[in-house]
């Protein structure tokens, strides 16, 4: 039976189930899809949430229905007081866990051991060291798929998460998936999508079709098998004949999930947003702060939610880069 009130229901029946915290808007990477070349303007430091607060607001949201919080960034891990977050939410009856570059995971391992985290989200676009360093500007490379390694070896379920660019990385395609053959690991291909500053443009897209062509013509199309979904997919996964791991692909772009989504966003700032691409956040930690009752606003932030995309549901809206210069950067919404 379902435990969830009808704050994090929206007008589309959707139920809201799944909140993704950022814990900062800082990072030690500058992807350059997420971080804009110019850097962003960070909050005072008296307007982020404290470790307390990001436990207490997010105890409002899993009293009313939240099973599954995922901790982001930023860099989540960059937050020296992380491990103060991680505890408190295990405590919860919830799924916890994060997405990290995973430059400084090997610090955390026994925490999250600890905190009973099952599984992470691992970004990493390619597995050549110089493109690692033209795309993030950081030559980290080693730390970064050492880190993802070990995670596996430890034992946790890894997600890898690829964001594709035309003539940057697409030609990695198979290299990911061959990843998957002997390793129990998941690849998500992730559209590049379009935020503030992030200079997307339409020709940069590799589509879901364009990558599914690619595999099926190296492996064969027999050789290809189309996994069940589960509820509330965000990818379309897939599997190689014979491959242990799978890979999936994330069509935010070229074709949105949006009729299942669960999701709601809880920024560093204690802002919420109802979608990836809405143009407009509410303030919760103010209120907070002033003792007043957050699931209101919470209610009403939902119910104002669109069906698909925050409203940009044709592509010529979802192109315009206008739409997205309204939006936040990614690095500050949290992916
Ligand atoms: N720093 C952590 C990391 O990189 O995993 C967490 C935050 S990051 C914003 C979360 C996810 O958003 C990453 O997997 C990243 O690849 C993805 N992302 C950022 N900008 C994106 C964009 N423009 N299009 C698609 N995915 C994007
Ligand atoms: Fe940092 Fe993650 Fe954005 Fe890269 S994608 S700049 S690692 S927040």
């Amino acid at each position: 039976m379902s435990r969830t009130t009808d704050i994090l229901r929206d007008t589309f029946g959707r139920e809201h189930t799944y909140l993704r915290i950022s814990l900062t808007e800082k990072c030690n990477l500058r992807c350059t899809y997420c971080m804009p070349e110019e850097g962003v303007v960070l909050s005072p430091r008296s307007q982020l949430m404290t470790a307390s607060e990001v436990v207490e607001i997010a105890k409002v949201f899993v009293e009313n229905g939240v099973d599954k919080i995922r901790l982001t960034g930023g860099e989540p891990l960059l937050r020296k007081d992380f491990a103060e977050i991680l505890h408190p939410l295990s405590q919860l009856p919830t799924t916890l866990t994060l997405t990290t570059n995973a430059i400084l995971v090997d610090r955390y391992i026994e925490d999250l051991k600890k905190a009973g985290v099952q599984s992470l989200n691992v970004s990493l676009d390619t597995l050549k060291p110089e493109k690692f360093f033209t795309i993030t500007k950081r030559d980290q490379f080693h730390k970064a798929y050492g880190n993802a390694r070990s995670l596996l070896q430890e034992g946790f379920g890894v997600k890898l998460n690829v964001v594709l660019i035309k003539g940057f990385n697409d030609d990695e395609i198979i290299d990911f998936i061959q990843l998957t053959e002997h390793q129990n690991l998941h690849v998500r291909f992730i559209e590049f999508m379009p935020f503030d500053g992030n200079r997307w443009d339409k020709s940069k897209l590799v589509t879901q079709q364009e990558i599914l062509t690619k595999t099926e013509n190296y492996f064969g199309v027999d050789q290809l098998q189309i996994l069940q979904n589960k509820a509330n997919f965000i990818a379309r996964n897939y599997q190689i004949n014979g491959f242990i791991g799978r890979f999936g692909i994330i069509s935010t772009v070229s074709n949105p999930f949006c009729d299942g989504c669960n999701r709601i966003r809880l920024t560093a700032n204690g802002s919420i947003k109802n979608c990836l691409f809405s143009m407009s956040e509410t303030n919760l930690l103010e209120p907070f702060r002033n003792d007043e009752p957050i699931e209101p606003i919470i209610k009403a932030v939902l119910l104002k939610k669109k069906a698909v995309r925050a409203g940009m549901d044709d592509a010529r809206s979802f192109e315009s880069p206008t739409n997205h210069s309204k939006n936040r950067s990614m690095i500050t919404i949290g992916g």
